[in-house]
């Protein structure tokens, strides 16, 4: 039991409190549950929220929305999938709240676009060994979970999220086939663990990715991408912290997507792991009605430095099945940016990126600063138009 564990004394935990928005929920419908089944992570993933009759014993969901789950519940797309904890940040009577746009299923879903796809990213023709994605030469991915703690709507992987979907790393042996590929290319440096969410796996079987990759001597840096601190963070346990310390350097990439997500809870999970010592990066889908504003972005890259984590990409959302209505224009993805770098923090400025589709990886957009250039300098543009002459 995580709270029986003694606590460092170097790191000063805020008091142990809540938000108000869960203590509310918690107070309406699971009253009879105690602190320590709540503040449980198992507690949480046994308890999520997957049908349509649990969901709306709590949500009013929309016609749409109900008939969007009767279809999905036939149709074997990606699942409705939400913990308790991140259900309490959902509001009960406006279909439009964002949060609940990003988790409960819509029959736009279910619109046909030429110009989606099933892998955008042509991930699985880049897949050399189930479980490994090589793509750039000195580093890979590493899909190590198909399942997710929450499942987003717009999810780039949603191929091989769910029950029975296997093209991430399920058995031992694929465990060993994707360490000996990795351990067979000297010119890999740097492993991004993904999935799926790799923080759903439990502590030993992390451990022993851990160990494995850490064993061979041409990795450099390890990377965790995990959408957990928003969506479980429960699961940041001061057991999974002490893991996880020991395989430093080991970053982590955190998605989040709204400002909403930026919780006592979640800052609570996102301290433990930055004072052990993790840098933290961010990721975030750039999505129509949902985040697609300068105030939005801003808002929410302020809450994640609050939370000491650094902006790193914000991405153009891929082109998968099911995703027009949360595609925006590329020119909203820059435009967004510009809006920030210069009026806030460079440290709050991601990079916009479109990871091209074929397989093409990530490439970076923003606005074109270079006004002219000729034998005699440059002519800039600065964030607020002037023109700056650099010889
Ligand atoms: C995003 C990604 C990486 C990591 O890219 P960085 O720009 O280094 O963060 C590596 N491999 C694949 C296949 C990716 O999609």
């Amino acid at each position: 039991m995580d709270s029986s564990e003694g606590q460092s004394a170097l790191v000063a935990e805020p008091p142990s409190k809540e938000s108000s928005k869960v203590t509310a929920f918690r107070y309406c419908y699971f009253q009879g549950i105690k602190d320590n089944q709540w503040n449980d992570w198992r507690w949480q993933l046994r308890n999520k929220f997957t049908t349509i009759g649990s969901i709306s014993s709590i949500i009013q969901l929309s016609d749409d929305e109900i008939l969007a789950m009767e279809d999905l519940s036939t149709s074997g797309r990606l699942a409705a999938n939400i913990t308790p904890y991140y259900l309490s940040l959902i509001s009960p009577d406006d279909a439009r709240q964002p949060l609940r746009r990003t988790v409960i299923p819509s029959l736009e879903e279910f619109r046909n676009c030429k110009d989606e796809y099933e892998d955008p990213l042509h991930e699985d023709n880049d897949s050399p060994v189930p479980g490994i994605v090589h793509r750039y030469d000195d580093r890979v991915l590493m899909l190590v979970s198909g399942h997710c703690a929450s499942n987003c709507r717009y999810c780039t992987r949603s191929r091989l999220v769910g029950a029975h979907k296997i093209n991430h790393i399920a058995t031992e042996q694929q465990l060993i086939a994707a360490i000996n590929y990795i351990s067979g290319n000297c010119k890999i440096r740097d492993v991004l663990i993904s999935g799926g969410d790799p923080l759903l796996l439990d502590n030993n079987a992390l451990k022993r990715i851990l160990e494995k990759l850490r064993a061979i001597e041409h990795i450099e840096i390890i990377r965790i991408g995990t959408k957990v601190p928003a969506v479980l963070p429960q699961r940041i346990t001061p057991n999974l912290v002490d893991i996880l310390k020991k395989f430093h350097p080991l970053f982590m990439s955190l998605h989040f997507t709204h400002p909403d997500e930026c919780t006592f809870e979640c800052a609570k999970a996102c301290s433990r792991l930055a004072d052990a010592g993790i840098p933290l990066g961010s990721q975030t889908v750039l999505l129509s009605g949902i985040n697609d504003s300068v105030k939005i972005m801003t808002s929410l890259m302020h809450k994640l430095l609050m939370m000491r984590v650094r902006p790193y990409y914000l991405y153009q959302c891929d082109p998968v099945f099911g995703t027009t209505h949360f595609r925006t224009p590329i020119e909203k993805g820059i435009e967004i940016i510009a809006g920030m770098r210069g009026f806030t923090s460079g440290y709050a400025v991601p990079t916009f990126v479109i990871d091209a589709p074929g397989g093409g990886g990530k490439i970076p957009l923003q606005q074109n600063y270079v006004v002219s250039s000729d034998r005699c300098g440059v002519e800039l543009k600065n964030f607020r138009g002037g023109i700056y002459h650099y010889p």
